[in-house]
């Protein structure tokens, strides 16, 4: 079960520890430390360790870690030590280019189905995978044992959506739509924002007298 004390922060770091763990195996690494982790994501030292201390003890001290276990605490801590199967709900321009990305099977994430509202787009041919109508997705979650689903309706639709997959028992939704989701406890949203990140990236990069020429 996840510790809900733990910050998405400190989530949001497992999950590129994780990355570079696989890259230090990949070069042959077999030990390292928080030191070099530090360096690598760009974070300190005490970071790394007090990201870690949230799920016990790791390492030895003075000797590092040994990469091939620590990666492989972090994959279970992580819920990544099993596939997890994937839907895209709505079919337009983002859900299109999420079906056409080829890599989820290489972490695991088994893409299998794709629905839209649109009766037009039923049975049209988007990556690997048939559109199929939105009538038919509480039978074929069930059917494929979907657990996540990217949410890719425009604004106005996503709390139908996400309701039909709720009652369908998808209990994971990678949110790209801009409204908050109403969902039960047992349901996880995680809220996809381009537009937010590039408000923060522009927050960054603010120099005086830029909001001379602001627009709003
Ligand atoms: P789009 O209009 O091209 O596609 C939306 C698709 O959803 C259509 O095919 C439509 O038929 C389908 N649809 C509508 N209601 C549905 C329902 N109830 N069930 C199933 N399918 C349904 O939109 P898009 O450009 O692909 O964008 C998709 C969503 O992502 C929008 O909410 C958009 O605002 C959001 N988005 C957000 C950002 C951001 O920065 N946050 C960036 C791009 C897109």
């Amino acid at each position: 079960m996840p510790n809900p004390g733990v910050p998405s922060a400190t989530v949001g770091r497992l999950v590129t520890y994780l990355r570079l763990l696989t890259e230090l195996e990949e070069e042959g690494t077999r030990t390292t430390s928080s030191d070099e982790l530090a360096t690598r994501a760009h974070v300190s030292a005490f970071q790394v360790r007090k990201d870690l201390a949230y799920f016990g003890r790791f390492g030895t001290r003075g000797a590092g870690y040994t990469v091939a276990t620590l990666r492989r605490e972090l994959r279970r801590i992580l819920g990544l030590t099993r596939p997890w199967t994937v839907a895209i709900v709505g079919m337009g321009r983002l859900g299109q280019a999420l079906a056409d990305y080829p890599n989820f099977d290489l972490y695991d994430f088994r893409l299998r189905a794709a629905f839209d509202a649109d009766p037009a787009k039923a049975g049209l041919h988007a990556g690997g995978l048939v559109i199929e109508p939105i009538e038919a997705l509480a039978d074929r979650v069930a059917e494929l044992g979907v657990d996540m689903a990217f949410l890719t309706v425009p604004a106005s639709s996503a709390q139908v959506a996400a309701d039909a997959l709720v009652a369908a028992g998808v209990r994971g939704i990678l949110n790209f739509a801009p409204a908050v989701l109403d969902v039960p406890e047992t349901v996880h949203v995680e809220p996809i924002d381009f537009l937010a990140g590039l408000k923060r990236l522009a927050y960054q990069m603010v120099r005086p007298g830029d909001d001379d020429a602001a627009v709003g």
